[in-house]
């Protein structure tokens, strides 16, 4: 199946702010557009003054995701000059193609006690949530290593509360966003359905539903007629569910990306095309940081490049076990099914998102390499699970549908990195959000801003930290 690229983005008129890496430049209020070392800039005409009692200071974001976007977007409203570096604004990252769940009550890690039982299962089914891709087996097995030591019990006891910390405040935040960038239809607090096919199945996972309980997520246990009139288009045979009332979504993850890098420029940031190759600690506390437009001189540095941030977090000591977990989904434009909310069908561990572009399906877990092509048995499957959970689902061809596939920036624990690096809080890394980046970047952006700031983030950042991996990751 190829892969379809189905919007046709018009950066020039997008980013009036923005320098491109082949040359092509546009006016950049903050920085230096000429390639070669740049000193920390004087506030740009227009530009605001740094909040009270917090020093402004030059950051240099490196990743346009919804991660790094939200940062800079945080850092521009506290006074900083800010530079947004992506190697690709009209590539479609992995904060473009996600199924938009809000997931405000996932305190769940992804290895819970016990899911080990099911990996065989799954890896043995073509059309199972999980696959490995053969060359990749070796190169995953130290992760998957450190991934069951985990799943223990009271590992996850401690995960947990530090996703809630994360995730709790997403709903609020969003809310929030989208009403600043006057785009209040972009999220809708909607409330989630997960589904099942028995009430067996519902029971493999009361380890996660009990845990969501002690950090006191509203839920509430459905069953067939229930499921029937909260959302008449899911299938027959799911009989059981749980109805999540808090929880939000995102009508169009690549929409609100745009806007938010928009809100960038506006508020007299500068986004620049370049791939980021280099960071080196100068002696006057500055970094300098290697990029293919030239090199720039800045006080902070905000690690969010997503999937690949743990090249650069190398060069500085940080060694942090980060894997790509391929993600793939099928967006159905003309789908005929009509959602009210996000619908989780948790066998499959598929997500069905009503978007603004049609239903989006999205899911599966897929290790390989970051630049391996896509696997179309991956969306056969996501196709097949799409046709199981909405009988009346028009799945319709090429013309009507499109697929894609990108990359989860993961770690073992499911937990981010998020704080300060080996060289201290001149870079800061926010990174590795896995299966949830989309809710967690919120809360994420105010920490980044609250460690340029020098001030204590308003929730525990311990769990984060680059340093629990070891020197052996
Ligand atoms: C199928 C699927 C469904 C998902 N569903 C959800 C969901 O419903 N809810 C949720 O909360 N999360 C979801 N996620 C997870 C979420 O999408 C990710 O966690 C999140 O998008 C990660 O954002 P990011 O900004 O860290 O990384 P990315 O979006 O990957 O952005 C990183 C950016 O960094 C740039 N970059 C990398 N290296 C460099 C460099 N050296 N120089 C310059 N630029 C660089 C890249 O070009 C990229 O644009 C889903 C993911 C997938 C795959």
């Amino acid at each position: 199946m190829v892969i379809r690229i189905p919007f046709a983005w018009s950066r020039p008129a997008a980013y009036p702010g923005c320098v491109y890496g082949d040359g092509r430049m546009q006016d950049s209020p903050g920085f230096s557009a000429v390639p070669g070392p740049s000193v920390a800039p004087a506030p740009a005409p227009g530009h605001p003054p740094a909040a009270a009692g917090i020093p402004r200071a030059t950051c240099l974001v490196v990743g346009a995701g919804i991660v790094g976007t939200l940062s800079a977007l945080r850092l521009l409203q506290q006074g900083h000059a800010v530079c947004l570096v992506d190697s690709d604004f009209e590539a479609l990252c992995c904060s473009t193609g996600n199924a938009g769940s809000v997931s405000a009550g996932s305190v769940v890690p992804l290895g819970m006690p016990g899911l080990w039982k099911q990996v065989p299962r799954w890896l043995i089914d073509p059309d199972g949530p999980l696959s490995i891709r053969p060359e990749y087996a070796g190169r995953i097995a130290p992760w998957l290593l450190r991934f069951l030591q985990a799943s223990t019990p009271d590992r996850v006891a401690r995960i947990a509360p530090a996703l809630h910390a994360l995730n709790a405040p997403s709903i609020a935040l969003y809310r929030e966003l989208a009403d600043a960038l006057g785009a209040s239809t972009l999220f809708q607090a909607t409330g989630q359905l997960q589904v099942y096919t028995s009430e067996q199945a519902r029971q493999k996972d009361a380890g996660g539903w009990r845990l969501r309980q002690a950090h006191g997520v509203a839920m509430q246990p459905v069953e067939r007629a229930d499921i029937q009139a909260l959302e008449p288009a899911v299938g027959a045979q799911y009989t059981h569910g749980m109805f999540l009332p808090d929880e939000g979504m995102v009508t169009d993850p690549r929409g609100l990306l745009q806007r938010l890098r928009q809100a960038v420029v506006q508020a007299g940031g500068e986004l620049l095309q370049a791939r980021v190759q280099g960071l080196q600690p100068q002696a006057d506390q500055g970094m300098r940081v290697e990029t293919t437009h030239g090199p720039r001189t800045v006080q902070h540095v905000v690690v969010a490049a997503g999937a690949w941030s743990h090249r650069l977090a190398a060069q500085l000591g940080d060694r942090v076990p980060l894997q790509p977990q391929r993600g793939y989904h099928v967006v159905f434009e003309d789908s005929g099914v009509a959602l009210k909310r996000p619908v989780v069908a948790a066998e499959a561990k598929c997500f069905a998102t009503p978007m603004d572009m049609g239903l989006r399906v999205a899911g599966t877990v897929e290790f390989g390499r970051l630049d391996a092509p896509p696997s179309p048995r991956r969306t056969q499957a996501l196709l097949k699970h799409s046709q199981a959970l909405f009988p009346g689902l028009r799945v319709g061809d090429a013309a009507t549908r499109s697929t894609w596939m990108g990359c989860r920036p993961c770690l073992p624990d499911s937990l981010p990195v998020i704080g300060p690096s080996k060289a201290g809080a001149r870079v800061i890394y926010a990174f590795g959000h896995g299966h949830l980046g989309l809710t967690q970047a919120p809360m994420t952006a105010r920490v980044v801003a609250d460690l340029v700031a020098g001030r204590s983030p308003a929730i525990d950042i311990q769990p984060y930290r680059a340093a629990r991996f070891g020197a052996g990751a």
